[in-house]
């Protein structure tokens, strides 16, 4: 007999029997005829390694004013593993703090996902803007982003306060709608299913997610009613983003806008508060820990090995400690955290450990 299909038979039967009360029944399973093409996965593929350093702030972003003599700095920093995602949601929170100084100019620091977002909302209520930035699209860290939408929360556990959950709540739901309004080829915006995989059952929150609805259509699926070789997944939807396209989207909205660009490198608040603006908001990501002494501020080092692409993959997964993002420049295998590591050279043990481990999951795949 076929051992794929004594494997399947052999878990709808565990499957369903076993889980039955608690999973519910298999009209939550995957359709029958939903096809997961599987990934190609093997060293001729691969057209790039990618590395970029996570701007992590141990007790979650900086969305804070700041007062030095006559200019105001609004801080917008330190998202860690969601600064795309989170982008317009803090955007809007800086936006609202520098609506207050009734400036009519304002200078955004910092031409990533979060300073662009920022410049855009400040446009849209009428201030005139430069950003200044030292690197601009393709060369941000947000360039190097996988770049799917997750309203994680960010910071250390024991770091984070309920005044900044209330913040990230708020700035996670704006980001989510922000968003939806980008879905479109021309910024690279896209609704894709993922799933995320585990070999043993997911405990049951204690209390409900407070932002579970920005996960739709989350069903918890059992062995048997999905195709990936591990035994649980839980589907939902969300949306990806093509960092290269998107960035030069919005950054042209900027331009075409009115804003300017002028790329420099402030080597010291000094430098930075001469600037003729008298309002700034900062989004320079790591380069705040120089630019503001801010020593909450860690680099968590991640890399991408990029495959060829391949359009008919439409679905995320990630399985504790591997994940694969289908994007139209590549197929994107990790992840990759090297907590404080702030190099910017591949990690060759860790492309192996991807390498093999997707590998192995796609010859399993059934
Ligand atoms: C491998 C990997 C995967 C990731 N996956 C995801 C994901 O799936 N979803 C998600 O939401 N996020 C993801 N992230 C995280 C995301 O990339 C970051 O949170 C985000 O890019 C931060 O955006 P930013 O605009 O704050 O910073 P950046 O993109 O780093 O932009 C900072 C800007 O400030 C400028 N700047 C800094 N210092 C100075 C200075 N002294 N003078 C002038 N300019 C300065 C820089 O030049 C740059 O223009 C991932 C990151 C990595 C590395």
């Amino acid at each position: 007999m076929d051992s794929k299909l004594d494997r399947r038979q052999l878990l709808k039967v565990a499957g369903v029997a076993v889980l039955g009360a608690s999973l519910g029944s298999c009209a939550r399973a995957t359709s029958p005829s939903r096809h997961f093409a599987k990934v190609n996965v093997s060293p001729e593929r691969v057209i790039r390694t990618t590395v970029g350093l996570r701007p992590f702030r141990r007790s979650g972003f900086r969305l804070e004013v700041e007062r030095f003599d006559e200019t105001t700095v609004v801080h917008n920093y330190g998202h860690g593993s969601n600064g795309v995602s989170m982008s317009w949601g803090t955007a809007h929170l800086a936006m609202e703090e520098a609506l207050k100084t009734g400036e009519t100019r304002a200078a955004v620091i910092g031409c990533g996902a979060v300073g662009l977002a920022t410049a855009r909302l400040l446009q849209r209520h009428g201030l005139d803007v430069t950003i200044y930035a030292k690197d601009v699209p393709p060369r941000t860290t947000s360039n190097m982003s996988a770049a799917w939408f997750s309203a994680g929360i960010g910071g250390d556990t024991d770091m984070r306060t309920p005044a900044y959950l209330a913040q990230q709540r708020r700035a996670a739901r704006l980001a989510h709608r922000y968003f939806q309004d980008l879905v479109s080829d021309h910024y690279g915006v896209r609704w894709i299913e993922r799933y995320a995989l585990s070999e043993t059952l997911p405990a049951e929150p204690s209390s409900p997610d407070p932002l579970g609805d920005l996960a739709p259509e989350n069903v918890q699926l059992g062995p048997g009613e999905h195709p990936f070789p591990r035994a649980y997944a839980r589907r939902f939807w969300t949306m990806l983003i093509e960092p290269s396209r998107y960035l030069d989207a919005v950054l042209r909205d900027v331009l075409l806008a009115g804003g300017d660009l002028v790329v420099r490198d402030f080597d010291s608040l000094q430098a930075l508060l001469a600037l003729p603006e008298a309002l700034i908001v900062n989004c320079t990501g790591l380069g705040s820990k120089e630019l503001f002494g801010d020593d909450e501020l860690i680099p968590i080092k991640g890399q991408l090995t990029v495959l060829l692409p391949q359009p008919e993959v439409d679905y995320l997964i990630g399985a504790s400690g591997l994940s694969m993002i289908p994007r139209q420049d590549g197929i994107l295998l990790g992840q990759t955290w090297e907590r404080g590591e702030s190099s910017l050279e591949p990690n060759a043990t860790e492309a192996q450990r991807v390498m093999d481990g997707l590998t192995q999951f796609f010859a399993d795949m059934e």
